[in-house]
């Protein structure tokens, strides 16, 4: 069986068989370097090799006379583990109580704001710690900060004063000493509460050491080229630098490396790819793609033509397809790949299309058979051309099943419409020449490629994304395929004004939006109502963990049961309510959807089921309460859903969200900008990359260590540029260096798919 990625390599961190030593070293597990009881908290911070700690950088170095900004590390307190390490001085030190109760209350400060540290002991031992704290006045402390008397309070610290001949305190540690001599900074790590930042050091002392002498892995006309330091040099430039500019240069080399490592992965990908024959599928005129266009209800924009062109021109050569279009929704990207598909049917293949979930592949079955009409009914019915469109998902069983399964192997239907649930199972096709699949950032590459592998051939490839990425994200996440956006909207497309309303201060404004959506289905229109939740009992429970930022008050509107009953009974009495969310029968959701296209529902409340291309022009008002529960990028593909026809649209954004507050403010960023691309930007800015692209990603979640897509934008652009000179000299993969870099994306990737099965 033909697979697109690359073969398998070994399975795992722990069998691979690096080519280099500098892989062999960096991948040694810490236990054989600090011994398996200090292992074991690293590994509770996600560290599990030399490498990894030695990429643990500082979060701040501390030269010459610098402290700490102490109101800075309180405030970033909360949402940690409370875990801190600071430079500070010693304002003052005071002995508190009586003996045998005395305690030393010890006045931290950077300067203006102050932290108190508190020791309790022996008598003996108060008086031991007394006297260390009077060695120096500067010191670092390291704890847990707890709040006594509304007060911050490290409650015993470990310390280290930083004496001009060394350090002294309990933090009794020689290599910690030893570092004074050897750099003009102290990095403080970040640590956890059996890790204070010296055991760190130390751990890193020991692991510059076990890399001494470390060949360089990227190959020299890389690293001149880039103007890139030496790894070796780069790790201890990064602990122990010199001078903040040489720190920068250690970085810089870090960050370098897993860019490389991430598109030199890409880059060997690709090349493999294009190098597998495909089946041509150049089309036939006046085949079922030409009687479609004449029959499409609309005129094609130019961009539209345009990418059909090219995708038409690429299904016609004999190097499999592999193509990321992304466009905002309803840019029309659903038409475009039907186009493609019918020249494949033309060409006498078959084609499938992806969806995410159960509705969304109902839906995409319904217009298809709508817009190919008798040209879906197959040659007996329709004309001599027409195909067979048939949808295969979980919900399809027994004789349906079978009989859709015979379809498929036979080749009798042409287009195939699908879930997830066709990559699980075992489905013959008689010839699939084409795989498009919809909504991408769902699916990881993995799961792609799984499906691609079920062909003898190697089917063509068009992914299709309504989440605008960043270059730099696509890059580093779709680098294996070529992007195509489509940046224009279909002509005639209406407004949409987008209105943030707060429950808290304005109860009457929630009123009426529920007035605002009775006016609009007044007027023959229909609207969406969302909430993040099923059962009212979840939404509860998620109201308690929620942050003090929310100020949640009843009426609770965050479960669609809960709140269709309190509309239908109340606000939205008399009108045609309907309900849509994940627990119902597939029977159930595609009733409602369909009654919903057909506009024999008013209001659909629903939860974010309806997030990605459902598509109903009538509809011009969306409210979405207790909206502060989505994400950035999930409201904007949920308001995608109206403002789709001729009628502006309205969406109403119901929360409890204090004002001032981060999510208030990512709210209100909704409702001031409708540009995808600076939403995306902005919802990544907040997260981690990995959290906004779903799951598996080709294994570029779990190597993004340092590097953030948005900010090493450039980086990444470089990284790929050599990349592909990588490839272009050595096509075979024989310089053991890259050959390493691209095994380490491979094995994260395969890293990732296994936590998703
Ligand atoms: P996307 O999948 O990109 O979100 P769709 O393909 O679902 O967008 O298109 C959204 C709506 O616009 C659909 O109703 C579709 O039929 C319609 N449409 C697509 N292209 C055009 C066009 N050129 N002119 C007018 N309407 C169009
Ligand atoms: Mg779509």
């Amino acid at each position: 069986m033909g697979r697109l990625s690359p073969p398998p390599l070994k399975l795992g961190a722990m069998t691979t068989t690096w080519r280099t030593a500098a892989f062999r070293a960096l991948h040694q597990p810490l236990d054989r370097l600090v011994g398996a009881k200090t292992a074991k908290p690293f590994a509770a911070l996600g560290l599990a090799t030399t490498g990894d700690l030695l990429r643990h950088l500082p979060r701040h170095l501390m030269s010459g006379t610098d402290v700490s900004d102490i109101d800075g590390l309180i405030r970033d307190q909360g949402q940690g583990d409370n875990q801190v390490a600071l430079v500070a001085r010693v304002e003052s030190v005071r002995l508190l109580g009586q003996a045998p109760r005395q305690r030393l209350e010890v006045r931290l400060t950077d300067g203006s704001g102050h932290l108190d540290a508190t020791f309790f002991g022996q008598p003996h031992l108060i008086q031991y710690w007394q006297s260390l704290l009077s060695r120096s006045e500067r010191g670092i402390f390291a704890g847990k900060i707890g709040w006594f008397r509304g007060q911050p309070q490290l409650a015993h610290p470990g310390f280290a004063m930083i004496t001009p001949t060394g350090f002294v305190g309990t933090a009794k540690n020689q290599l910690m000493a030893e570092r004074v001599g050897k750099a003009s900074f102290i990095g403080l790590y970040p640590q956890s509460a059996k890790l204070a930042t010296w055991t760190i050091a130390e751990c890193v002392d020991l692991a510059l050491e076990a890399i001494r002498g470390l060949e360089d892995p990227l190959p020299a006309w890389i690293r001149q080229a880039g103007s890139l330091t030496g790894l070796e040099a780069a790790f201890r430039a990064v602990h122990l630098p010199a001078s903040l500019a040489e720190h920068q240069t250690g970085v810089r080399r870090l960050l370098f490396d897993e860019a490389f490592a991430a598109q030199a992965a890409m880059a060997y990908r690709r090349a493999d790819a294009s190098r597998r024959p495909a089946v041509p599928r150049p089309g036939l005129s006046d085949g079922i793609a030409d009687a479609f266009d004449r029959r499409l209800p609309f005129a094609l924009t130019p961009q539209q033509v345009e990418i059909g062109r090219l995708l038409a021109d690429e299904l016609g050569r004999d190097r499999p397809m592999r193509r990321l279009l992304q466009g905002e929704v309803g840019s029309g990207k659903t038409v475009v790949a039907l186009r493609a598909m019918l020249r494949v049917v033309d060409s006498g293949g078959q084609a499938v299309l992806l969806a995410p979930t159960e509705v969304l592949a109902q839906q995409h079955a319904r217009t298809v058979s709508q817009l190919l009409g008798d040209l879906a009914q197959g040659p007996l019915l329709g004309p001599p051309t027409a195909t067979e469109v048939v949808l295969l998902t979980g919900a399809v069983t027994g004789a349906a099943r079978a009989k859709a399964m015979h379809q498929l192997a036979t080749g009798q239907a042409g287009v195939v419409i699908g879930t997830h649930a066709l990559l699980a199972q075992q489905v013959t096709f008689a010839d699939l020449g084409l795989v498009v699949i919809d909504e991408q950032h769902r699916f990881g590459v993995e799961q792609r490629d799984a499906l691609m592998g079920r062909s003898q051939n190697h089917p063509h490839v068009l992914v299709m994304t309504a989440t605008p990425i960043p270059r730099s994200v696509a890059l580093t996440v779709f680098g294996d395929l070529d992007l195509t956006t489509l940046t224009e909207l279909p002509g005639g497309r209406a407004e949409v004004t987008t209105t943030l309303i707060d429950q808290v201060t304005r109860p009457a404004w929630v009123e009426r939006a529920w007035q605002r959506v009775r006016e609009e289905v007044a007027q023959g229109r229909q609207a969406y109502i969302v909430a993040p939740r099923i059962d009212p009992s979840e939404a509860a429970e998620a109201r308690k963990q929620t942050d003090p930022e929310i100020r949640s008050l009843p009426p609770h509107l965050g479960s669609v049961l809960e709140l269709s009953q309190y509309l239908a009974d109340g606000p939205l009495a008399g009108l045609r309510l309907g309900l849509l969310h994940g627990r119902l029968p597939a029977a159930d959701k595609e009733a409602a959807m369909t009654a919903f296209a057909a506009g024999q529902i008013d209001v659909l409340v629903a939860t974010s089921l309806v997030e990605v291309g459902l598509d109903v022009p009538n509809a011009s008002i969306m409210v979405i309460a207790e909206a502060e529960r989505f994400g950035v990028s999930q409201l904007h593909q949920l308001r995608g859903r109206i403002g789709r026809g001729a009628h502006p649209g309205v969406c109403l954004l119901i929360t409890a969200a204090a004002p001032g507050t981060p999510t208030r403010d990512r709210l209100e960023t909704v409702a001031a900008t409708r540009d995808g691309f600076r939403l995306a930007e902005a919802d990544l800015a907040q997260r981690r990359e990995g959290d906004v692209l779903g799951l598996s990603q080709s294994g570029a979640k779990s190597s993004l260590k340092l590097l953030r897509v948005l900010e090493h934008a450039d980086l990444i652009e470089q990284a790929r540029g050599y990349a592909a000179l990588a490839v272009e000299r050595d096509p075979g993969l024989t310089d053991p260096g890259v050959a390493d870099y691209v095994q380490e994306i491979e094995d994260l990737a395969r890293a990732d798919l296994d936590e998703l099965a």
